[in-house]
């Protein structure tokens, strides 16, 4: 007889091969970050991901990007009937660039090394080992009810992710009357800490914009001119310096959420950890909002970043004072902030502070924040079968304290939003030696595999 634990079994059978196929998947270099691996991003989807599907009953078609010039999209369903409910997924199959000169020895990103507790290889986190991991778990609970789910599953696997998903709001939209589901279940990004499984209820925006300071034509002699005229970096210094306090406390106030922390909020990230960092890096306690938890600093509050600062030519300085200095700067956001209010606030405050020349350039959303209610059925559901197979609590935390593009689903589709990461905040996504850890991949096997067995009983919400 098909039970539970003898899909659980399957899957943790299925884990020792794992390792096999996700190194097949890492080893495609489906960057989409270098136009010279647009072939790479398509075998993916194509030679990577479609053919398993197609075992397991899907439908699948691969969309050309609504945009030209960005990566295909590929859809799946596996329809059944309409008696169970059916739920959206999602995930991504490119990567950033690879990076190769900067693994460390031994490493390389497009081959799977295993290392202790850790696999090694771009994409392990971040997207393909998370959303392999959803697949081998849903192959085993197939196989343990023979053949059959017991309910509908479509799935979105986009390519232009780490461009911004751009594409999928169009493609979403258009194909809206097909892609409606109950609810999204996912997984992309990092759990709150390596050992305790998290669903996250949304994302936090992310909105970019340059500071610059342009002053004349080209640089002048510092001996001549220097203590004469304006230096374009100490004015830009200064100017960041007014927008974010030597401890990193914003001071352009209306960028916070306008109530401060929601009372909902506060109270779904009481005891919520924040850590596994590892040697990425280390959390500052006296960094950003005093008074914060760390946990409610990046999940229900707006960061403030400088991602690049430069006057001048840093790899060959000459005597001069430098014609302009400028900064790309982001903010993380969440639901409870107005992104359309934050270059005004910024005008005002540069204003009043005395630097009216700063210039701000290229502001836009990258990603809008995007927040279900962590109450919500679907939620509660949700933690109930993961607590049920993995005999732990699970955290849950208002938003994801990263981007993804969970808005676009809840603006076309109403779908409410469980991401469950696999990934950990040390993994080094987006860098050099990046890599999942063994144990919560396991872990978030486990829990999938609970997942689409109870989609397929009675009960759901
Ligand atoms: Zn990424």
């Amino acid at each position: 007889m098909a039970t539970r634990g003898g899909a659980l079994t399957r899957a943790l059978t299925a884990f020792d091969s794992f390792r096999e196929h996700l190194a097949q998947l890492v080893a495609i270099p489906s960057t989409s970050q270098d136009p010279g691996h647009v072939a790479d991003v398509h075998r993916y989807l194509a030679g990577g991901i479609q053919p398993w599907l197609e075992r397991m009953g899907f439908t699948v078609e691969i969309h050309p990007n609504p945009i030209p010039g960005f990566g295909p999209i590929l859809f799946a369903e596996r329809l059944e009937g309409a008696d169970g409910p059916t739920v959206l997924s999602y995930g991504h199959g490119d990567t950033v660039r690879g990076l190769d000169e900067q693994w460390r020895s031994g490493l390389s990103p497009w081959t799977l090394i295993e290392e202790g507790d850790r696999w090694y290889g771009r994409g392990t986190a971040d997207n393909k080992g998370q959303h392999a991991l959803n697949l081998t778990a849903l192959e085993a609970v197939l196989a343990e009810r023979g053949g059959a789910l017991g309910f509908n599953l479509k799935l979105v696997l986009e390519t232009s992710e780490e461009r911004g998903s751009t594409g999928l709001r169009e493609f979403v939209a258009r194909h809206a009357d097909r892609l409606g589901a109950d609810v999204l279940i996912a997984s992309d990004g990092p759990r709150v800490a390596p050992e305790v499984p998290t669903i996250a209820t949304g994302t936090r925006g992310t909105y970019h914009f340059d500071l610059v300071v342009d002053l004349r034509p080209g640089g002048v002699h510092s001996g001549h001119w220097g203590g004469l005229t304006a230096d374009p970096a100490v004015v830009l210094s200064h100017a960041i310096g007014s927008v974010a306090d030597r401890h990193g406390k914003i001071l352009v106030r209306d960028w916070l959420p306008p109530n401060g922390l929601s009372a909902g909020v506060r109270a779904v990230l009481d005891g919520c950890p924040v850590g596994g960092g590892g040697e990425a890096a280390d959390i500052d306690p006296d960094w950003g909002e005093p008074g914060l938890t760390a946990a409610e600093k990046i999940y229900g509050w707006t960061s403030f970043i400088v991602l690049s600062l430069l006057s001048g030519r840093p790899e060959n300085p000459v005597n001069a004072v430098a014609p302009n200095a400028r900064a790309h700067c982001q903010i993380r956001y969440t639901v409870d902030a107005d992104p359309s209010g934050f270059v005004p606030a910024l005008r005002r405050h540069l204003d009043e502070q005395g630097f009216p020349e700063v210039r701000i350039e290229n502001a836009s959303v990258r990603m809008p924040a995007s927040r279900t209610d962590p109450g919500h059925p679907w939620v509660r559901w949700t933690v109930g079968s993961m607590q049920r197979s993995l005999g732990k609590p699970v955290q849950v935390i208002p938003n994801s304290s990263g981007g993804l593009p969970g808005d676009v689903f809840v603006d076309f589709l109403g779908v409410p939003l469980v991401w469950i990461p696999h990934s950990y905040n040390g993994c080094k996504q987006h860098g050099p030696d990046e890599h999942l850890l063994i144990g919560p991949a396991r872990e978030g096997l486990a829990a999938f595999d609970g997942i689409w067995w109870d989609l397929g009983e009675p009960g759901t919400p």
